[in-house]
């Protein structure tokens, strides 16, 4: 990391999160949630939307989710290699179908029906990730998310990957799955980055909420220990959380995680470290 690239992820993350400040000012945690990934999806900085990474056949299949805390409606798509914005395609699916996730062909066909914006392959090849896949670079996450609570107290995840350099065709990871790398409900909403299948084998963020709802603890507390449970089988990540109050937390045992804060005065805060 040089401090000249510090600088260009700093400015993604302070885009992505005045995206979402701007609409919680008379607007809703969903629609925040949505605009803070849309911007980091737009760059090709982070492993979503445009600078995500290539499976093992040199190819990009993209996961996303989003939540809606208050009335737990959810939407997801997984391994869609043609759509520009796949949390946009997840909140498609969300409202206006009856399901929760779409995959494949049958999710870009929807997303495409309701008005998704298609990106030819071209779109999402980035030097540094072709670089990785050639040599092999495992390590490196990326997923972006945002997780908000407006002024109503309603609270929304949403999370959007290219999963991890090297993966299999047809892998799904835990950013599409409900309660994995994505949750929200009336307590607290978390988006997750990290090793997937860990994610998905704790039921990661499903863990931070039950453990607050069932075992009284706070948010940091929460989320701590349900990111122990991922270190305890040898994986690494890190997520963002916030509750009803307000309160975020966002550890990480990875060597790093880009990430970002805003608070209602439009304080931010940026780290990488
Ligand atoms: N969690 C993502 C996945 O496994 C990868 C990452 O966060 O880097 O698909």
């Amino acid at each position: 990391m040089t401090s000249g690239r510090a600088v260009r992820y700093e400015k993604a993350l302070a885009r992505a999160l005045d995206a979402g400040y701007e609409i919680l000012q008379n607007g809703k945690a969903l629609d925040a949630v949505c605009a803070a990934v849309v911007a980091l999806e737009d760059s090709p900085l982070f492993n979503a939307g445009r600078g995500a990474c290539y499976n093992t056949d040199g190819k990009h299949e993209l996961d996303a989710a989003v939540m809606d805390g208050a009335t737990r409606r959810a939407g997801a798509v997984a391994a869609v290699s043609r759509l520009r914005n796949p949390v946009l395609a997840a909140r498609a699916v969300m409202e206006k179908s009856t399901h929760v996730l779409l995959v494949g062909r049958g999710a870009e066909r929807f997303a495409l029906a309701h008005g998704a914006r298609i990106a030819p392959a071209s779109y999402f090849a980035t030097r540094s990730r072709l670089v990785a896949l050639k040599r092999r670079l495992t390590g490196h996450h990326g997923t972006v998310g945002a997780v908000a609570v407006d002024a109503d107290g309603n609270l929304a995840a949403a999370t959007s990957t290219g999963g991890y350099t090297g993966k299999l065709p047809g892998r799904v990871g835990d950013s599409p799955l409900i309660g994995a790398g994505t949750y929200a409900d009336e307590i607290c909403a978390v988006s997750g980055t990290g090793f997937g299948e860990a994610f998905i084998r704790t039921v990661l963020a499903y863990d931070v909420a039950a453990r607050m709802r069932y075992r009284g603890e706070k948010l940091a507390r929460a989320s701590a220990a349900a990111l122990a449970r991922i270190a305890a089988l040898g994986a690494d990540g890190g997520l963002i959380a916030v509750d009803r109050r307000g309160n975020i937390a966002m550890p990480f045992n990875s060597e790093g995680m880009y990430r970002g804060a805003i608070d209602q005065q439009g304080h931010r805060r940026l780290a990488i470290y």
